[in-house]
């Protein structure tokens, strides 16, 4: 076991025909051993692309993942096996990743099997944990997907993804669907898991609320872009990118929120198409502080005195 576990992921992600689509382009980020990365961006900023690049769900264009100390897009099956149990998922819809037909027991006991995690003896105790571990009756196992509420599935589908006892678990908007109510409860128990079983996530979301819950470190994407990363509380409470701005100007703040002082940016115009990006800064159309610079020159993500990354010629100072 390595010292050291962080995942790289320098990526441009173009499918086969036409137009050359950079979903993903260049991004350089690790996630840190223990801690929950939270990735933010409208939709079509390019997080599920990326969370599907390191997970090896899609291949990558160009770029290393790096995990463990190996880059993992050079794996072939065999040498990915351990990779594939120690890198999860978890979807927005977990219907579409549970077999309507079988009984959940058999779904959770189908990659124990597989991958001979543990004895056929120990499943069925084995089976009973998962199900305590998501907060479910031991009962849940012999019934059908279908009989369980939307928050109850999603409780079933972190069962499966923990089945592999992973270390890393990458979920795509995994509240996304569910009543607001019920998502407090599952962004409580993912925050409990994490401190249980010593995980690590990276949690793909486009609800601020949800990500500030969550996440110990954020990463704000914009069309394939990462315009702003660092600790949570650093760019919720000052973000630093017009981009951040925007997207926190948004949300509604108390008045006596200190926070609330801060410029107020209302986001002007669509997303610009991906695969014809502006020159320059990728934000520069819909920028209210844009210069000659930012058409010119496409910002790289520096560090601000407190630590934070911006990719901004003009990050406040
Ligand atoms: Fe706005 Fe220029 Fe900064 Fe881009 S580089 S976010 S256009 S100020
Ligand atoms: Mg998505």
């Amino acid at each position: 076991r390595a010292l050291t576990r962080e995942f790289v992921l320098r990526r441009s992600w173009v499918p086969g025909s036409g137009q050359t689509l950079r979903a993903v382009d260049r991004v350089d980020l690790a996630v840190h051993k223990g801690e929950t990365l939270g990735l933010v961006g409208e939709s079509g900023s390019g997080k599920s692309t990326l969370g599907r690049c390191l997970t090896r769900l899609i291949e990558t264009t160009d770029g290393a993942v790096v995990f463990d100390g190996q880059d993992v897009t050079r794996l072939g099956t065999r040498g990915l096996r351990p990779f594939r149990r120690s890198v999860q998922m978890i979807f927005q819809d977990p219907s579409s990743s549970l077999n309507p037909r079988r009984r959940v027991g058999d779904i959770l006991s189908e990659p124990l099997a597989i991958h001979s995690i543990h004895p056929a003896r120990e499943i069925p105790g084995r089976l009973r944990e998962l199900m305590d571990l998501v907060g479910l009756p031991a009962a849940a196992l012999d019934r059908f997907p279908h009989e369980f509420s939307g928050g109850q599935r999603q409780r079933i589908g972190i069962a499966r993804a923990l089945a592999m006892e992973p270390r890393l678990i990458v979920a795509d908007e995994p509240v996304s669907a569910l009543d607001v109510s019920v998502q407090a409860q599952v962004v409580n128990l993912f925050a409990d898991l994490r401190e249980r079983l010593s995980l690590t996530y990276l949690f793909i979301a486009h609800d601020l609320g949800v990500v500030r819950q969550v996440s110990t470190r954020v990463a704000i994407m914009y069309l394939g872009s990462v315009m702003e990363t660092g600790g949570t509380d650093t760019i919720f409470d000052a973000p630093a990118h017009p981009y951040t701005e925007a997207l926190l100007s948004a949300i509604p703040v108390p008045v006596a929120d200190p926070a609330a002082r801060r410029r107020r940016i209302i986001l002007k115009g669509e997303i610009p198409n991906a695969a014809n990006p502006p020159k320059g800064c990728k934000f520069v159309t819909r920028c209210p502080y844009a210069q000659d610079l930012c058409r010119a020159e496409r910002p790289a993500l520096r560090p601000l005195a407190d630590g934070r990354l911006v990719a901004c010629h003009f990050p406040p100072s």
